[in-house]
C-alpha cells in the first residue's frame, strides 16, 4: 500500500521540490548580487531572462498538473505540455532522485503512473479501432508452436499464456493489438498505425523509454508481471487494460 502511494506521488513530489529549489536558488544569488554590488546592465538582464525562464517552468508544471484532472484542448498545448514533461520536468526528477538515492525503479513507475493520470484525462471519446494495444513478445509462452510475430490474431488461444486473453480484449473490443520485438519495431506500428491513443505493455525501463520516445502520442503504460524473471513468459493484468479501453472509448 505504501509503495503504491509513493509510485503515485514520488515523480510529481520531486519536480516540484526541484523547482522549488531553482526558484530558492535564484532569489538567494539574485538578492546576494543585489546587497553586495548592485546588478550591472549585465547582471539585470541575466536575471531577468533567467526570471523568465523560471516563470515559464513554474506556469507550464502548473499547466501539467492541472491535466492529470482536465483535458488540454488546445492541440499547441498538449503537444507542448508533453514535450516538457519527457524531455524537462523527468530529467529534473531524475536528477533529483539520483541525489537523493531514490530507488530508480519506483522513480520510473511514478513516471509512468502520472503520465497515465494525463493519457486518461485527456484521452476519452476515441474510437476502439484507433486504440492499439502494443505487446512485448515475451507474454507468449517460449514452448508455443505457434511464433505470433506481429498479429495477435494468430494465437490459438489454448490459454497456456496471457496471449489468449489479449485475444479476447482484441476481439470483444475491436481494438488494434500488436506483438513487437523491439522498439524499432514498436515505433514502426505506431507509425504504421497512427492510433489516437495506445495501451502499451512492457517492464519499467522499456515503458519509460517508450512513453519519452512517442511522446507525441498519448501512451498508457500497463507495467508487465515477471514470475519467471525479465523478459520470459511474462504475464499482465487483463483488468487494467479492459479499465483503460472502457475510460478511452
Ligand atoms: S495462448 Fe496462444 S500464444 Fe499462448 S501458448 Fe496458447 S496458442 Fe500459444
Amino acid at each position: 500500500m505504501k509503495e503504491h502511494y509513493l509510485a503515485i506521488i514520488k515523480f510529481p513530489m520531486l519536480v516540484s521540490v526541484s523547482l522549488f529549489l531553482i526558484a530558492a536558488l535564484y532569489f538567494g544569488m539574485a538578492l546576494a548580487s543585489y546587497h553586495n554590488l548592485g546588478l550591472s546592465a549585465w547582471g539585470t538582464i541575466l536575471y531577468t531572462v533567467i526570471f523568465i525562464v523560471l516563470v515559464l517552468l513554474v506556469s507550464s508544471w502548473i499547466l501539467i498538473l492541472m491535466s492529470t484532472h482536465q483535458k488540454i484542448k488546445p492541440r499547441g498545448m498538449k503537444i507542448y505540455s508533453s514535450w516538457m514533461l519527457v524531455n524537462i520536468y523527468f530529467y529534473l526528477a531524475k536528477w533529483l532522485g539520483k541525489l537523493l538515492l531514490q530507488n530508480k525503479l519506483i522513480l520510473q513507475e511514478s513516471f509512468l503512473h502520472f503520465n497515465n493520470e494525463i493519457v486518461l484525462s485527456n484521452s476519452v471519446g476515441v474510437h476502439s479501432q484507433n486504440i492499439l494495444l502494443l505487446l512485448p513478445h515475451c507474454l507468449q509462452k517460449s514452448d508455443c508452436r505457434i511464433r505470433i510475430t506481429n498479429n495477435v490474431v494468430e494465437c490459438e488461444a489454448c490459454g497456456a499464456c496471457d496471449m489468449a486473453k489479449m485475444k479476447d480484449i482484441q476481439l470483444r473490443y475491436n481494438v488494434k493489438a500488436a506483438v513487437a520485438t523491439g522498439g524499432s519495431l514498436a515505433r514502426k506500428l505506431i507509425v504504421d498505425t497512427n492510433p489516437d491513443v495506445i495501451i502499451a505493455v512492457a517492464c519499467h525501463r522499456d515503458l519509460t523509454d517508450g512513453v519519452r520516445d512517442s511522446w507525441r502520442y498519448p501512451v498508457y503504460a500497463v507495467l508487465n508481471e515477471r514470475p519467471k524473471g525479465p523478459c520470459f513468459e511474462t504475464t499482465v493484468s487483463a483488468s487494467t487494460i479492459e479499465f483503460a479501453i472502457k475510460k478511452f472509448i
